[in-house]
């Protein structure tokens, strides 16, 4: 929604260097800037920024992009919001495209005005608490007595509002906020004698989403009269900036922490995140009361693996929770659990203990969470045959969800000790039940796409979803970069560097770009790149190209696609780019040569790599028809026709790749 003219002048105002520098301490060096990586640990810097191309890369982790994805990756936001982020920063207005339908621009208006309103609802409870005389004798004494420090109780925007009915709801008409509004939110409550406070006589504890905004507010009573049936707790309702489900209480204070911990504690209530965050463990969150979602889930997975929850020593209470963590092991999260002892809560123990005692118990008292379950269940179980078989397929079950065929097996070795039961069996148990989950998975989607038909959706409609994304990358995984991977790279690669440059692949034919080379020399011989992502690139590259416009570095830098900008910022700033930094160091290493030297014979290079490329794409074809050779000769009976048409082509191709690495070799030894 907003305009590309916009996002063009956000490009050009944010430059890599000013934004990251922000972040991370940057030292310059020749024409480029290193420092430490923020995205991994690190002693010495291998995260380079080059100013000239608007690039970084860690070329440790290998992560890198443009002003954009940096502020993506690092703040945990999506395109729109690091868009809008730079904006802000940069002092530029944003235009949004008319492309919106008048529902949906009075839908966020809505949700803009609902965000305002919150906003402001939180000053206001703050600054009773802190300046109201009964803010401060009721609501802050409140928060004294259990022992929260002012500059927690300021980080965490705490609050109070007034015992009085309906004085939150007045102050709010007289600032200018609409009663619609009011309700639309779940702040006010249209009773029979009149609007009236949703949190009147209350502590308050706003719920900030990753981006700082408050969406709900959750609300403690702290009147003792027992003869009024009061809930001790009241929480914003769901509204149209508020789902239950998708938040976290304390993500937005805890993020930074989680991601350099590399771990999220998850707790139960708001007072274990606040008593914790203020004894110095910052990298905890709380699902507050629920039991934890998918959606919740996915939130933490943005931000780290590793996930420890922390458990009151309540048996039951735990038993009852068991399997909302099997979700997240699902999840591919890496899961811990640490027993507090009886009696204590997160709170109660951060409270009564010093920094280093917290850290020093969270440490010794972490176990995984398979561990700890099959020790849980071992101890009720004892020598009871019945209950241990329970059991062990409780314990098969959890194991089996875990996507890492590593953890896996780590978990099933670990479990087979402490069981004493033999590993062949587990193993067979947990490939059993993963057939079986995914066999179930598969008929779902089968009716997924018979139910799509049925209503007329056409089955390209997946086409750059995420759900066709995840599906995309689960294919990857599973096929390790092969020699057919790594040559499509370098095809792509040239047209990503080289396409609108003019080269004469034939010493007397015509000149052309090395784009169209490629890609004539492609559609000529019927040959398509495997992988999605280049198969996407090259099409758009064609679509230019017919259109007379070129593809220079910034096309592929400023790319809407993360993953294609990622790609560019490996190719512009790899080895090519570092070898300028050996240039200044008067190094005179064999990388400047050898960029040098790409660069000034593409005439020789791109037909090279692309019959390299053909090779390997017939290497592969051949393979793929030995397999089919090998079927058909064990079908019952025999289709001699058949066999006959596979062996010839067979041969064909063989002719095919004799003849291209001859070619090969003569050009290489030109
Ligand atoms: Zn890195």
């Amino acid at each position: 929604m907003i305009s590309q003219n916009t996002i063009d002048r956000i490009f050009d105002a944010a430059q890599i260097v000013d934004v990251v520098s922000d972040y991370v301490d940057l030292k310059r060096r020749g024409g480029n800037y290193v420092g430490r990586c923020p995205f991994h640990e690190e002693k010495t810097p291998s995260f380079m920024v080059s100013p000239t191309k608007n690039i970084y890369k860690c070329f440790g982790c290998g992560k890198g992009g443009n002003a954009v994805n940096f502020v993506m990756e690092y703040e945990h936001l999506s395109y729109v919001e690091a868009l809008r982020h730079l904006a802000r920063k940069f002092h530029i207005e944003i235009e949004e495209t008319g492309r919106e339908t008048p529902q949906q621009q009075e839908q966020r208006s809505n949700r803009e005005s609902m965000l305002v309103l919150m906003a402001h609802a939180q000053k206001l409870f703050a600054s009773l608490l802190m300046e109201h005389q009964d803010g401060r004798a009721i609501g802050l004494a409140y928060f004294k007595e259990r022992g929260l420090r002012e500059d927690t109780i300021r980080k965490f925007g705490l609050g109070y509002c007034l015992p009085r009915r309906d004085a939150f709801t007045r102050q709010m008409l007289q600032d200018g906020f609409k009663q619609e509004m009011l309700v639309a939110t779940g702040m006010t409550i249209e009773g029979e004698h009149g609007p009236y406070d949703r949190f009147w006589g209350r502590v308050m504890f706003p719920v900030y989403d990753t981006r700082g905004q408050v969406v709900a507010f959750g609300g403690r009573v702290l009147t003792t009269d027992k003869t009024k049936k009061v809930a001790k707790y009241v929480n914003s309702p769901e509204s149209e900036i508020y789902h239950k489900s998708d938040h976290l209480y304390g993500i937005y204070q805890a993020r930074q922490a989680i991601g350099k911990e590399d771990k999220c504690y998850l707790v139960e209530g708001y007072l274990d995140v606040l008593s914790m965050a203020q004894s110095g463990i910052e990298n905890v969150v709380a699902s507050s009361g629920t039991s934890l979602t998918t959606e919740q889930i996915k939130l933490i997975s943005r931000f780290t693996s590793n996930v420890t929850v922390l458990y009151d020593g309540d048996a039951a209470g735990i038993k009852a929770s068991l399997r909302g963590i099997d979700m997240i092991l699902e999840a591919g999260l890496h899961v811990r659990i640490v027993l507090l002892p009886d009696g204590e809560d997160p709170d109660s123990y951060a409270q009564s203990h010093s920094t280093a005692e917290l850290k020093a118990f969270l440490a010794a008292e972490e176990v995984d969470f398979i561990t700890f379950k099959t020790r849980l269940l071992l101890s009720e179980a004892q020598d009871d045959p019945i209950q241990r078989g329970k059991l062990i397929s409780d314990i098969i079950r959890s194991i089996s969800v875990i996507p890492d065929a590593v953890m896996r097996s780590v978990y099933i070795q670990e479990c087979c000790r402490t069981l004493q039961v033999e590993e062949r069996m587990m193993v067979a148990e947990v490939d059993k039940r993963r057939v079986q989950a995914a066999e179930q998975q598969f008929q779902q989607q089968r009716r997924r796409v018979e139910l799509g038909r049925e209503h007329g959706v056409p089955s390209s409609e997946g086409e750059g979803t995420p759900e066709r994304e995840s599906m995309e990358t689960a294919v990857r995984i599973q096929h390790a970069p092969d020699e057919l991977d790594i040559a499509e790279r370098e095809i792509i690669r040239l047209m990503m560097m080289y396409g609108s440059r003019q080269i004469k692949p034939e010493p007397d034919g015509p000149d052309c770009t090395v784009a169209e080379y490629i890609l004539g020399e492609m559609e000529a011989d019927d040959l398509y790149f495997e992988r999605p992502l280049y198969r996407r690139i090259a099409e758009e590259i064609g679509e230019r190209n017919g259109r007379g416009e070129t593809t220079g570095e910034q096309f592929f830098v400023r790319h809407r696609e993360p993953e294609v900008v990622e790609l560019a910022a490996s190719f512009f700033a790899g080895k090519y780019t570092l070898s300028k930094i050996f240039d200044t160091h008067a190094n005179s290493g064999s990388t400047k040569v050898s960029v040098r030297k790409e660069e000034n014979h593409l005439n020789e290079v791109v037909p090279m790599q692309l019959m390299a490329y053909k090779a390997t794409k017939v290497s592969e074809l051949l393979r793929q028809e030995m397999e089919k050779i090998r079927e058909a000769q064990s079908a019952i009976p025999v289709d001699e026709n058949q066999l006959a048409a596979l062996l010839s082509r067979y041969d064909a191709l063989s002719a095919l790749k004799k003849q291209l690495a001859e070619t090969l070799g003569e050009r290489v030894f030109r």
